[in-house]
């Protein structure tokens, strides 16, 4: 790598143990790559603090080998910070990083980032314009022999269908060919954990689809532990066996989609997760009486004010005067495979809005008489608090 291209980098990454972290030592390495080993990668009680700002307050976490982990949240939540002081980028101002039980950050160590066995994305893909697509690769290699990286990095360009390109340069690439070289540039030492910054933020829609698909896939061959930070919780859902949601500096709920759509730890989460109507309700005697019947709200006081979510696709609209409450449409939106309908509902002081499935023919009209069900599997109830927002 010649001085111009480093220096280059370190300018735009934050400094030497940047290109560091871009440059993890294969194990044993000499004559080859060695095969990867996931390793379990653990945060305890991790803070980060830049002067008067505190980053992150206190993060555990806890990745199991091979699992794929998406943390997800707002900007300037402390994910791509948590992300930097996995790689060594960064150092936590207090707690442990530790990969296999290990040690690697914390009051009595610290391991650079090349010694750590970590593949590092960043969020812009950050491939040297100076070298080509294959010296970009070979440039995760370190202390292989040149013949020796020149096939590691041809191997997993071709892997990545880039081969032919090998010899141009990054600008001739489109978006999701700079992604795939950037991948391949990440996971050709074979670490034993890949980080990767918000990899699809740079992407257009049309093609986020399939590279998620690619990316998930070469992951698992690699089966490497993986930590994909992303503010899409479409997107954690696709790629995360399980999703850490993350809001000013701290970890609120850890789980699997699943777990985290059906049982959000707070109101936070179920925004995330779902378009809700939020309600300002007050709990009597363990229940919230509601026009279409008792809520059940464990664990409130008598007299406590409760926030309640109704899923906009819990609500049902039928035909006036079949079932349900009675409404009035107020206003109405296609949105292709679902209309989004504005109600007044009889005995709610605010409109609801529901999302339902439009059949052809049918229409539902600014004005039009119906009967409104509301699912109740489809309700949440939280204590009412100030929310933070980041
Ligand atoms: P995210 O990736 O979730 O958007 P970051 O981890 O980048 O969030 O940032 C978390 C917080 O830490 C933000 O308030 C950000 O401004 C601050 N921060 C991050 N890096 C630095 C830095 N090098 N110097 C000062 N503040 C920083
Ligand atoms: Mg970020």
């Amino acid at each position: 790598m010649s001085w111009n291209v480093k220096q280059w980098w370190e300018a735009r990454h934050n400094g030497k143990a940047a290109t560091a972290a871009m440059q993890a030592s294969p194990a044993g390495s000499g004559l080859r790559a060695a095969a990867t080993f996931a390793a379990r990668l653990t945060f305890e009680k991790v803070e980060r603090s830049y002067d008067a700002n505190d980053a992150l307050r206190g993060v555990d976490l806890d990745i199991a080998p091979g699992e794929v982990v998406c943390l997800l949240g707002p900007s300037g939540c402390g994910k791509t910070t948590l992300l930097r002081i996995a790689s060594g980028i960064e150092r936590p101002t207090a707690g442990r990083v530790l990969i296999n039980g290990s040690e690697v950050a914390g009051p009595s160590r610290f391991v650079p980032p090349e010694q750590r066995s970590v593949g590092l994305m960043f969020q812009d893909f950050a491939l040297f314009p100076h070298l080509t697509i294959l010296q970009n690769v070979a440039f995760g290699l370190k202390g292989l022999a040149p013949d020796v990286a020149r096939r590691e990095a041809v191997s997993v360009l071709s892997r990545v269908g880039l081969e032919s390109y090998a010899n141009s340069y990054p600008h001739i690439l489109s978006g999701g060919q700079q992604q795939r070289v950037a991948l391949a540039r990440a996971i050709v030492p074979r670490p034993s954990v890949v980080l990767m910054d918000e990899p699809f933020s740079g992407l257009d829609v049309q093609l986020r689809d399939s590279m998620q698909e690619e990316t998930l896939a070469l992951l698992r061959e690699t089966r490497a532990t993986c930590m994909i930070v992303t503010h899409h919780p479409e997107e954690a859902m696709r790629l995360g066996d399980r999703i850490a949601v993350m809001r000013a500096g701290r970890v609120v709920q850890l789980g699997r989609a699943e777990e985290l759509y059906h049982h959000p730890a707070e109101l936070f989460v179920a925004r995330l997760f779902s378009e809700i109507n939020e309600l300002d309700v007050t709990v009597k005697g363990g229940v919230i009486d509601m026009p279409f019947g008792r809520v059940p709200a464990p664990g409130m006081a008598n007299g406590e004010r409760a926030t309640m979510c109704i899923r906009e696709r819990g609500i049902r609209l039928r035909p006036a005067g079949t079932c349900g409450l009675a409404g009035r449409v107020l206003h109405v939106k296609f949105l292709g495979d679902f209309g989004l309908v504005e109600i007044g509902v009889q005995g709610f002081d605010e409109p609801l809005r529901a999302r339902t499935r439009v059949a052809v023919g049918e229409s539902w009209r600014k004005g039009a008489e119906v009967g409104v069900e509301i699912d109740p599997e489809r309700i949440l109830v939280f204590p009412r608090v100030r929310q933070e927002t980041a």
